[in-house]
């Protein structure tokens, strides 16, 4: 309700100055849905130059495509002049918008439910391209001609996916022909990056693998992961029968991984690569593959793994592939028996520090540096409380070397 209420106050803000004010888009589909989000965007006549001398404060994100954050009672708002984009150069976005009235912006919009606006003043809907009907209907349609649309914005293609996913929505049948003849085209026209957030928000939604599987159905994933080897429809489909619950927040990377038979570790970074992930979702695609071998690591490995930040998501993730109830039941077990070790490894607190060792004469250097290790693998390995105890275990290694 704060939101709304934040929302309102700028709409009657830009209605008092004299322009026209409107909420749009996503919210109003949600809203007639009956699900109002939290995630209000406004679009108005009034230009940006207007809107910062009529708000405290805005922060502008894009002045070039006329969108502003206008800040009101702490929450964030993204307001809008009604625009009209031109220049679409291969299926790219528009380099030049310009602006224009609330019906000539609703066109240029993706699909019809996502193209009404509703004014908070007087709570009317103001829908130029039948969004109502078709969101009573039920349906995902291009607004216009969908090969036009589709050929302005290829992206609108995993849209519409994303979308009839997302509500259960059939794609109209144009709308559908449309996709199938354009597959092909998705690239070089859409920036990867765009791809990616799609995927993104696919992942936020529990109807993501339906999303996958249209997009499986309409071989814009062969597009998307080119010579990559793809599993097929029906195994995409088996797989997905039960569906998987990953801890949330888990990469969308790691979803994609799914739709690919076995592949290496490196052909897994490669792909992060191809998508240009973050280096932190690289980092934890190496994390995640080393639980696959977990069974077979010496307890010095697994306290490696167990005090990592990300270990109980990697559990979790791991445990959902391999199916079997015994890998649980082992980490359980380890987990409790080198609890100790776990939880020196995160406080940073080994049994033996360098000064232990320079107080007994070693110097600075490579070996000290090995022996520090060596001390912890025993102290793990052989599950030792006390300095004196890892000092016996590296005298004895010694000797029998
Ligand atoms: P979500 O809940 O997934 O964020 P949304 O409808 O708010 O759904 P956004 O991607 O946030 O979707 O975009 C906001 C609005 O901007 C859409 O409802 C749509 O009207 C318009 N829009 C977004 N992307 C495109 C696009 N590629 N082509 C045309 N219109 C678009
Ligand atoms: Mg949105």
């Amino acid at each position: 309700m704060k939101c709304y209420n934040a929302a309102k106050k700028i709409v009657q803000t830009l209605h008092n100055a004299g322009f026209t004010a409107y909420f749009n888009g996503g919210w109003v589909r949600d809203h007639l849905l009956g699900k109002d989000a939290d995630d209000i965007d406004i679009a108005t006549t009034a230009t940006p130059e207007d809107m910062i001398d009529l708000f405290e404060k805005t922060i502008p994100v894009g002045i070039n495509f006329s969108i502003l954050i206008v800040v009101q009672d702490e929450v964030h708002c993204e307001v809008a002049t009604f625009r009209k984009e031109s220049d679409y150069v291969d299926g790219r976005r528009p380099e030049k918008v310009s602006h224009t009235t609330p019906e000539e912006d609703a066109k240029r919009r993706d699909f019809t439910i996502n193209g009404m606006f509703f004014d908070p003043l007087t709570d009317t809907i103001y829908d130029y391209v039948g969004g109502q009907q078709d969101l009573k209907k039920g349906v995902i349609k291009a607004i216009g001609n969908p090969h036009q649309r589709f050929n302005e914005d290829r992206l609108r293609m995993i849209r519409a996916c994303r979308y009839s996913a997302r509500f259960s929505f059939p794609i109209e049948k144009e709308t559908k022909a449309a996709i199938i003849a354009h597959a092909g085209e998705l690239f070089p026209a859409v920036a990867i990056e765009r791809v990616y957030d799609e995927f993104r928000k696919m992942t936020k939604d529990p109807h993501l693998f339906d999303a996958l599987l249209l997009l499986h159905q309409f071989t814009l994933l062969d597009v998307i992961f080119k010579d990559l080897p793809l599993i097929s429809y029906n195994k995409l489909e088996e797989k997905l029968k039960t569906p998987l619950h990953f801890p949330e927040n888990t990469s969308p990377i790691v979803y994609l991984y799914e739709l690919l038979e076995e592949i290496s570790l490196s052909d897994k970074i490669a792909l992060c690569k191809h998508f240009k992930v973050s280096k932190s979702e690289i980092r934890f695609t190496e994390e995640l593959d080393k639980w696959k071998h977990s069974l077979d690591f010496s307890d010095y490995e697994l306290v490696q793994l167990y005090a990592h930040e990300n270990s109980d998501k990697c559990l979790k993730i791991t445990s959902i592939h391999v199916k079997d109830s015994s890998f649980d039941r082992f980490h359980a077990e380890k987990k409790k028996l080198l609890k100790e070790h776990i939880r020196r490894l995160i406080e940073k607190r080994p049994l033996i520090c360098s000064k232990d060792l320079l107080d007994r004469g070693m110097k600075a250097g490579r070996e000290l540096g090995n022996t520090l290790k060596e001390a912890e693998k025993l102290a793990i390995n052989k599950n030792l409380s006390t300095k004196q105890e890892v000092f016996q275990a590296l005298s004895n290694s010694k000797d029998n070397k």
